[in-house]
């Protein structure tokens, strides 16, 4: 244990200069393994989504409702970030055993997110009975951390550090990416790349804790939407989402999608919903119903084959329905999902106004409609998020919200 702490001192040393800017360094010891990152496919994510959503509720349930915070299972590292980490972790390594040929990791083993935000990779997997860790570790630093997140490696990090004394000790899932090293993987004792399912319970996220989902009828609840993406921006929306922790949902144009299909495939991967809004972005008060139809038809396949999910709910394009496109929704089984607060963002392009509206506007149930598209939106979202939470709002998506929408309904509101 003693060469372990060495090492780990050693290696917080080496990595905590290098934390901002080892990201966007090329690496010429360590090439970019572009095949591994080729390997989480969009639809992948989208597969992926699904078993992240009930599973983090769970983790998240668990974590919230555990004290001291007990062993728990979660895929807190996204694909790429898994990639990003290992790479750092065998960087750490090879800098830390320069006197000896440095071992190929290619497994993390656990991520332990820890109250200063920071994760310390505990590799080689050899957990004791108590769940304390005795194999090699690698700190990564705060900074360098976050990006490497799903949303729900963002929440429970954000657990760990607002229990302070406890720590979240959360394991990655095994995973087949491969070392991003073109050196051959040196056998070591301590990572066995198959182990590491066994080393958590898989009673740990099993457990038969309630789904965390918000209670809206006991939390005040805020929806967040977007509508008019993906676009420009939309990538950098679902950064400052992440960092935050907060969940959204966008409300996609079909013929933009084509240009994005990683972002929107992202947006569900991060666990927000995603929702139709018309091929282009069509007046349904005005085209015919069987265009309604073909319009709302088009964008659910677009966004099928993006992330593979289906939706049922659509915002119509400003805000405009009537009986003839409703009666369309409802064959379909969609509902219309309009809003309480419009920020007008698409007209003041001022996020200091866009926030001042979307702050004043808020209210328990509120729908708060924004737009994607523009910086001023991207800028405001930080301090849009901070105010809502200060003001004790909890922020959900519209399906947390409404719960089960009823087909050819217009919601304005929880
Ligand atoms: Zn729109």
């Amino acid at each position: 244990m003693r060469r372990h702490r060495a090492a780990l001192a050693l290696l917080t040393a080496v990595l905590l200069p290098l934390g901002a800017c080892v990201l966007l360094v090329p690496q010429a010891r360590v090439p970019p393994q572009p095949q591994a990152v080729a390997a989480v496919a969009p639809t992948d994510l989208g597969v992926a989504t699904a078993l992240h959503g009930q599973a983090a509720e769970r983790v998240i349930a668990q974590v919230r409702g555990s004290t001291p915070m007990t062993q728990v299972a979660a895929d807190v590292l996204s694909g790429t970030g898994r990639v990003t980490a290992l790479r750092l972790v065998n960087q750490a390594l090879a800098a830390d055993a320069s006197d000896t040929a440095a071992p190929a990791v290619t497994d993390l083993g656990q991520v332990v997110l820890q109250p200063d935000g920071s994760a310390v990779v505990v590799l080689g997997v050899g957990t004791s009975g108590d769940g304390s860790a005795s194999g090699p570790v690698v700190r990564l630093p705060s900074a360098t951390v976050l990006p490497l997140l799903t949303a729900t490696g963002v929440r429970l990090r954000e657990l760990a550090m607002t229990r302070a004394s406890s720590t979240a000790i959360v394991t990655a899932s095994a995973t087949p990416t491969p070392a991003p090293t073109a050196q051959a993987p040196a056998p070591t004792p301590a990572a066995q790349p198959t182990t590491p399912a066994a080393t958590t319970p898989p009673a740990a996220v099993a457990a038969p804790a309630a789904p965390a989902a918000p209670d809206c009828a006991v939390a005040p609840c805020i929806a967040l939407t977007f509508d008019d993406g993906p676009g420009t921006y939309t990538a950098a929306l679902l950064d400052a989402l992440a960092a935050k922790g907060a969940p959204a949902t966008f409300f996609l144009v079909g013929r933009n999608i084509a240009k994005y299909p990683e972002v929107v495939a992202r947006e569900v991967a991060e666990g927000h919903a995603v929702g139709n809004h018309t091929w282009d972005h069509a007046w349904l008060t005005k085209i015919s119903p069987e265009d309604v139809g073909s319009q709302l038809d088009q964008t659910s396949a677009a966004i099928q084959a993006a992330a593979g999910v289906s939706t049922t709910l659509v915002r119509p394009p400003y805000g405009a329905s009537d009986e003839a496109s409703l009666a369309v929704l409802a064959s379909r089984g969609d509902a219309a999902i309009c809003w309480s607060v419009d920020t007008e963002d698409w007209k003041n392009r001022d996020a200091a106004v866009t926030t001042q509206r979307a702050l004043e506007g808020a209210a328990p149930g509120a729908i708060i409609l924004m737009h994607d598209i523009h910086e001023s939106t991207l800028a405001a979202i930080p301090g849009i998020i901070d105010g809502l939470r200060a003001a004790g709002y909890t922020l959900v998506t519209v399906p947390q919200l409404l719960g089960t929408t009823t087909p050819g309904q217009v919601y304005r509101h929880g």
